[in-house]
Protein backbone atom coordinates (compact mmCIF):
# COMPACT_ATOMS: atom_id res chain seq x y z
CA UNK A 1 0.00 0.00 0.00
CA UNK A 2 3.22 2.30 1.19
CA UNK A 3 4.36 1.45 -2.49
CA UNK A 4 1.18 2.60 -4.56
CA UNK A 5 0.31 5.47 -2.53
CA UNK A 6 4.22 6.56 -3.69
CA UNK A 7 3.46 5.84 -7.09
CA UNK A 8 0.18 7.53 -7.15
CA UNK A 9 1.61 10.69 -5.57
CA UNK A 10 4.73 10.35 -8.06
CA UNK A 11 1.90 10.25 -11.28
CA UNK A 12 0.89 13.85 -10.20
CA UNK A 13 -2.55 12.50 -8.38
CA UNK A 14 -4.13 13.87 -5.14
CA UNK A 15 -5.20 11.26 -3.17
CA UNK A 16 -8.86 11.27 -0.58
CA UNK A 17 -8.92 8.61 1.89
CA UNK A 18 -11.71 6.39 3.91
CA UNK A 19 -11.16 4.63 6.93
CA UNK A 20 -13.90 2.36 8.11
CA UNK A 21 -14.63 -0.72 9.72
CA UNK A 22 -16.66 -2.15 6.85
CA UNK A 23 -20.29 -3.56 6.81
CA UNK A 24 -21.22 -0.26 4.73
CA UNK A 25 -24.01 1.73 4.35
CA UNK A 26 -25.26 4.88 2.92
CA UNK A 27 -23.41 6.47 5.59
CA UNK A 28 -20.15 5.45 4.44
CA UNK A 29 -21.18 5.58 0.64
CA UNK A 30 -21.34 9.35 1.12
CA UNK A 31 -18.14 9.87 2.97
CA UNK A 32 -16.86 7.75 -0.66
CA UNK A 33 -18.72 10.13 -2.72
CA UNK A 34 -17.08 13.19 -0.50
CA UNK A 35 -13.93 11.90 -1.12
CA UNK A 36 -14.49 11.62 -4.65
CA UNK A 37 -15.31 15.14 -4.91
CA UNK A 38 -12.08 16.37 -2.89
CA UNK A 39 -9.34 14.47 -4.87
CA UNK A 40 -7.93 12.44 -8.11
CA UNK A 41 -8.30 9.21 -6.42
CA UNK A 42 -9.90 7.81 -3.18
CA UNK A 43 -8.79 4.95 -1.11
CA UNK A 44 -11.41 3.00 0.98
CA UNK A 45 -10.26 0.95 4.05
CA UNK A 46 -11.81 -1.60 5.62
CA UNK A 47 -10.24 -3.07 8.90
CA UNK A 48 -11.99 -3.66 12.44
CA UNK A 49 -9.56 -2.48 14.67
CA UNK A 50 -8.98 -4.14 17.78
CA UNK A 51 -7.13 -1.62 20.32
CA UNK A 52 -10.31 0.09 20.07
CA UNK A 53 -12.54 -1.86 21.10
CA UNK A 54 -13.00 -2.78 25.04
CA UNK A 55 -12.84 -6.32 26.64
CA UNK A 56 -16.43 -6.65 26.88
CA UNK A 57 -17.08 -5.10 23.35
CA UNK A 58 -18.04 -6.37 20.18
CA UNK A 59 -14.73 -6.95 18.50
CA UNK A 60 -15.43 -10.53 17.62
CA UNK A 61 -19.44 -9.93 16.49
CA UNK A 62 -18.43 -7.22 14.40
CA UNK A 63 -20.55 -7.54 11.69
CA UNK A 64 -18.60 -8.26 8.19
CA UNK A 65 -19.38 -8.92 4.33
CA UNK A 66 -16.75 -8.38 2.07
CA UNK A 67 -18.29 -9.55 -0.83
CA UNK A 68 -20.70 -6.54 -0.44
CA UNK A 69 -18.40 -4.09 0.83
CA UNK A 70 -16.27 -4.51 -2.37
CA UNK A 71 -19.49 -4.11 -4.49
CA UNK A 72 -20.86 -0.80 -2.46
CA UNK A 73 -17.00 0.89 -2.92
CA UNK A 74 -16.92 0.07 -6.45
CA UNK A 75 -20.48 1.74 -7.47
CA UNK A 76 -19.61 4.59 -4.85
CA UNK A 77 -16.57 5.57 -7.21
CA UNK A 78 -13.26 4.16 -4.62
CA UNK A 79 -10.17 3.47 -7.00
CA UNK A 80 -8.26 1.21 -4.53
CA UNK A 81 -9.82 -0.63 -1.42
CA UNK A 82 -7.07 -1.43 1.47
CA UNK A 83 -7.72 -4.72 3.59
CA UNK A 84 -4.68 -5.23 6.19
CA UNK A 85 -5.09 -7.86 7.98
CA UNK A 86 -4.51 -7.87 12.03
CA UNK A 87 -0.90 -8.97 12.36
CA UNK A 88 0.35 -6.91 9.60
CA UNK A 89 -0.50 -3.53 11.37
CA UNK A 90 0.46 -5.07 14.90
CA UNK A 91 2.60 -7.84 14.54
CA UNK A 92 4.02 -8.99 18.27
CA UNK A 93 5.69 -6.79 20.08
CA UNK A 94 3.80 -3.93 19.37
CA UNK A 95 3.86 -1.14 21.82
CA UNK A 96 3.35 2.04 20.35
CA UNK A 97 0.46 4.39 20.84
CA UNK A 98 -1.08 7.84 20.50
CA UNK A 99 -3.10 9.39 23.39
CA UNK A 100 -4.67 12.76 24.03
CA UNK A 101 -5.14 14.10 27.24
CA UNK A 102 -8.18 16.49 27.52
CA UNK A 103 -11.04 15.37 24.42
CA UNK A 104 -11.49 11.73 25.58
CA UNK A 105 -11.90 12.55 28.83
CA UNK A 106 -15.75 13.48 27.94
CA UNK A 107 -18.88 11.46 26.28
CA UNK A 108 -17.69 8.55 25.38
CA UNK A 109 -14.45 8.65 26.13
CA UNK A 110 -15.76 8.02 30.03
CA UNK A 111 -17.82 4.38 29.07
CA UNK A 112 -14.93 3.45 26.62
CA UNK A 113 -11.62 3.92 28.36
CA UNK A 114 -8.95 3.38 25.96
CA UNK A 115 -11.13 3.27 22.67
CA UNK A 116 -9.60 6.76 21.28
CA UNK A 117 -5.86 6.23 22.29
CA UNK A 118 -7.18 2.78 19.71
CA UNK A 119 -8.72 4.95 17.02
CA UNK A 120 -5.91 7.73 17.10
CA UNK A 121 -3.29 4.80 16.87
CA UNK A 122 -4.86 3.35 13.95
CA UNK A 123 -5.60 6.75 11.55
CA UNK A 124 -2.04 7.63 12.50
CA UNK A 125 -0.67 4.24 11.29
CA UNK A 126 -3.11 4.29 7.93
CA UNK A 127 -2.18 8.09 7.35
CA UNK A 128 1.17 6.95 7.25
CA UNK A 129 0.14 3.90 5.21
CA UNK A 130 -1.89 5.55 2.44
CA UNK A 131 -0.48 9.35 2.54
CA UNK A 132 -4.06 11.00 1.95
CA UNK A 133 -3.91 14.21 1.49
CA UNK A 134 -7.26 14.51 2.59
CA UNK A 135 -9.40 12.41 4.87
CA UNK A 136 -13.30 12.04 5.30
CA UNK A 137 -14.86 11.14 9.08
CA UNK A 138 -18.46 11.47 9.63
CA UNK A 139 -20.51 14.30 11.98
CA UNK A 140 -21.78 10.83 13.32
CA UNK A 141 -19.25 9.94 15.41
CA UNK A 142 -18.62 13.46 16.70
CA UNK A 143 -16.57 13.11 19.54
CA UNK A 144 -14.32 10.87 17.01
CA UNK A 145 -13.76 13.82 14.36
CA UNK A 146 -12.76 16.00 16.70
CA UNK A 147 -10.04 13.91 18.53
CA UNK A 148 -8.72 13.15 15.15
CA UNK A 149 -8.34 16.87 13.84
CA UNK A 150 -7.38 17.74 16.97
CA UNK A 151 -4.54 14.47 16.82
CA UNK A 152 -3.87 15.61 13.13
CA UNK A 153 -3.06 19.59 13.57
CA UNK A 154 -1.20 18.49 16.99
CA UNK A 155 1.05 16.02 15.38
CA UNK A 156 1.60 17.99 11.92
CA UNK A 157 -0.34 15.42 9.89
CA UNK A 158 -0.36 17.06 6.60
CA UNK A 159 -4.15 15.30 5.93
CA UNK A 160 -7.29 17.72 5.53
CA UNK A 161 -9.87 16.37 7.85
CA UNK A 162 -13.01 16.72 6.42
CA UNK A 163 -16.61 16.04 8.22
CA UNK A 164 -19.43 14.71 6.84
CA UNK A 165 -23.32 15.14 7.91
CA UNK A 166 -24.88 12.25 9.23
CA UNK A 167 -27.05 10.03 7.02
CA UNK A 168 -30.02 8.70 8.78
CA UNK A 169 -33.17 6.21 7.62
CA UNK A 170 -36.49 7.58 6.49
CA UNK A 171 -37.89 7.45 10.34
CA UNK A 172 -34.25 9.45 11.22
CA UNK A 173 -32.22 6.76 12.44
CA UNK A 174 -28.82 7.64 12.20
CA UNK A 175 -26.98 4.44 10.14
CA UNK A 176 -25.05 2.02 11.50
CA UNK A 177 -23.10 -0.94 11.00
CA UNK A 178 -24.53 -1.99 14.73
CA UNK A 179 -28.05 -1.33 13.95
CA UNK A 180 -27.95 -4.99 12.45
CA UNK A 181 -28.19 -5.90 15.72
CA UNK A 182 -31.33 -4.86 16.71
CA UNK A 183 -34.21 -6.73 16.79
CA UNK A 184 -37.69 -5.60 15.05
CA UNK A 185 -39.00 -4.30 18.14
CA UNK A 186 -35.35 -2.45 19.26
CA UNK A 187 -35.07 -0.95 15.86
CA UNK A 188 -38.44 0.67 16.77
CA UNK A 189 -37.53 1.93 20.00
CA UNK A 190 -33.71 2.83 18.31
CA UNK A 191 -35.72 6.03 16.93
CA UNK A 192 -36.13 7.38 20.32
CA UNK A 193 -32.33 9.02 19.82
CA UNK A 194 -33.20 10.78 16.74
CA UNK A 195 -36.66 12.11 18.40
CA UNK A 196 -35.03 13.36 21.45
CA UNK A 197 -32.21 15.08 19.51
CA UNK A 198 -34.49 16.31 16.86
CA UNK A 199 -37.09 17.70 19.89
CA UNK A 200 -34.25 19.25 21.85
CA UNK A 201 -32.79 21.50 18.46
CA UNK A 202 -36.69 22.59 18.43
CA UNK A 203 -37.12 24.00 21.66
CA UNK A 204 -33.75 25.37 21.09
CA UNK A 205 -34.35 26.89 17.97
CA UNK A 206 -37.82 28.58 19.98
CA UNK A 207 -35.56 29.89 22.77
CA UNK A 208 -35.04 27.10 25.26
CA UNK A 209 -31.74 28.11 26.73
CA UNK A 210 -31.55 25.61 29.87
CA UNK A 211 -29.40 22.40 29.36
CA UNK A 212 -30.66 20.34 32.70
CA UNK A 213 -34.17 21.19 31.32
CA UNK A 214 -33.61 19.83 27.53
CA UNK A 215 -31.65 16.87 29.08
CA UNK A 216 -34.30 16.38 31.43
CA UNK A 217 -36.77 16.28 28.52
CA UNK A 218 -34.62 13.83 26.14
CA UNK A 219 -34.06 11.52 29.13
CA UNK A 220 -38.07 10.69 29.75
CA UNK A 221 -38.41 10.54 26.21
CA UNK A 222 -35.76 7.44 26.29
CA UNK A 223 -36.93 6.23 29.23
CA UNK A 224 -40.14 6.12 27.80
CA UNK A 225 -38.77 3.99 24.78
CA UNK A 226 -38.51 -0.09 25.47
CA UNK A 227 -35.55 -1.74 26.46
CA UNK A 228 -33.32 1.71 26.47
CA UNK A 229 -30.74 2.41 28.81
CA UNK A 230 -29.09 5.84 29.00
CA UNK A 231 -25.50 5.58 29.18
CA UNK A 232 -24.60 9.52 28.41
CA UNK A 233 -26.36 12.68 27.36
CA UNK A 234 -25.15 15.69 27.02
CA UNK A 235 -25.04 19.50 25.88
CA UNK A 236 -21.72 20.51 25.54
CA UNK A 237 -19.28 22.91 23.22
CA UNK A 238 -18.83 21.54 20.36
CA UNK A 239 -14.94 21.97 20.27
CA UNK A 240 -13.79 21.22 23.87
CA UNK A 241 -16.83 19.06 24.03
CA UNK A 242 -16.99 20.20 28.02
CA UNK A 243 -20.41 20.43 29.67
CA UNK A 244 -22.42 23.94 28.37
CA UNK A 245 -25.02 25.14 31.10
CA UNK A 246 -26.71 27.91 29.21
CA UNK A 247 -27.38 27.55 25.37
CA UNK A 248 -26.33 31.01 24.41
CA UNK A 249 -24.46 29.77 21.42
CA UNK A 250 -24.48 26.93 19.00
CA UNK A 251 -23.68 23.91 21.08
CA UNK A 252 -23.64 20.18 20.87
CA UNK A 253 -25.96 17.59 22.26
CA UNK A 254 -24.80 14.45 22.43
CA UNK A 255 -25.83 10.73 23.56
CA UNK A 256 -25.22 7.05 23.75
CA UNK A 257 -27.83 4.67 24.57
CA UNK A 258 -27.82 1.12 25.07
CA UNK A 259 -30.68 -0.50 23.22
CA UNK A 260 -30.90 -3.44 24.46
CA UNK A 261 -27.21 -5.34 24.39
CA UNK A 262 -26.46 -2.57 21.46
CA UNK A 263 -24.68 0.74 22.13
CA UNK A 264 -25.93 3.76 19.93
CA UNK A 265 -24.78 7.11 19.53
CA UNK A 266 -26.23 10.16 17.48
CA UNK A 267 -25.45 13.96 18.16
CA UNK A 268 -26.88 16.92 16.79
CA UNK A 269 -26.45 20.90 16.81
CA UNK A 270 -28.42 23.16 18.71
CA UNK A 271 -28.44 26.78 17.53
CA UNK A 272 -30.59 29.37 19.78
CA UNK A 273 -32.82 31.86 18.07
CA UNK A 274 -30.33 35.12 16.46
P1 LIG B 1 -17.20 2.84 11.03
O1 LIG B 1 -17.08 1.86 9.90
O2 LIG B 1 -18.46 2.70 11.81
O3 LIG B 1 -15.96 2.89 11.88
O4 LIG B 1 -17.32 4.27 10.35
C1 LIG B 1 -16.42 4.69 9.36
C2 LIG B 1 -16.71 6.12 9.03
O5 LIG B 1 -18.07 6.27 8.59
C3 LIG B 1 -16.55 7.07 10.22
O6 LIG B 1 -15.94 8.28 9.79
C4 LIG B 1 -17.97 7.29 10.66
O7 LIG B 1 -18.17 8.53 11.32
C5 LIG B 1 -18.69 7.29 9.33
N1 LIG B 1 -20.12 7.01 9.49
C6 LIG B 1 -20.68 5.98 10.16
N2 LIG B 1 -22.04 6.08 10.15
C7 LIG B 1 -22.33 7.20 9.45
C8 LIG B 1 -23.55 7.86 9.08
N3 LIG B 1 -24.75 7.39 9.43
N4 LIG B 1 -23.46 9.01 8.37
C9 LIG B 1 -22.25 9.50 8.00
N5 LIG B 1 -21.07 8.94 8.31
C10 LIG B 1 -21.11 7.80 9.03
Amino acid sequence: MQQRADQIRRDGHTVAFVPTMGYLHEGHVSLMKEARRQADRVILSIFVNPTQFGPNEDLDSYPRDPARDMALAEKAGVDLVFTPDRNTLYPGGYETYVIQTQLPEHLCGLSRPGHFRGVMTIVAKLFNIVKPHCAVFGQKDYQQLAVLRRMTADLNFDVRIIGAPTVRETDGLAMSSRNKYLSESQRTAAVCLFRSLDAARDLAEKGATESAALIKTATAAIEAAADTQIDYITICDPDTLEDVAVIDRPVLMAMAVRIGQTRLIDNMMLTPPA
